[in-house]
């Protein structure tokens, strides 16, 4: 099943499937970063830079801030949601999240 995925309003929105899924403005902690220097980041999301999609995994780079130390940065691919069987699941921002430096490539 093809998904369909883009950023809305300067990267404020990721859409899937041509619905507004993911929003800026929610706090993710960032764990195994280089974002800043703190071991867990509490990365405040500004715009989503890029998005990827790869057999219904979805990820983005955060560009945001860091609201302990205040450091300004751009994430590594983050997964901020799932598609599976055509619906949309989040992942929750508050819980731990690990960066990597590659988006799985689709295996097809
Ligand atoms: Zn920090």
């Amino acid at each position: 099943m093809t998904v369909a995925i883009h950023t809305l309003d300067d990267g404020a929105w990721i859409s899937v499937n041509d619905a507004r899924r993911v929003s800026v403005s929610d706090l993710w902690l960032l764990a195994r970063h280089d974002v800043c220097a703190c071991e867990v980041a509490d990365f405040l999301a500004e715009a989503f830079v890029s998005v990827s999609v790869a057999d219904g995994d979805i990820a983005a780079k955060i560009a945001g801030r860091c609201i302990l130390c205040g450091e300004e940065s751009v994430t590594d691919w983050v997964t901020v949601g799932r598609v599976v069987d055509g619906e949309f699941h989040g992942v929750v921002p508050e819980s731990v999240h690990i960066p990597r430096l590659r988006h799985r490539k689709s295996a097809r």
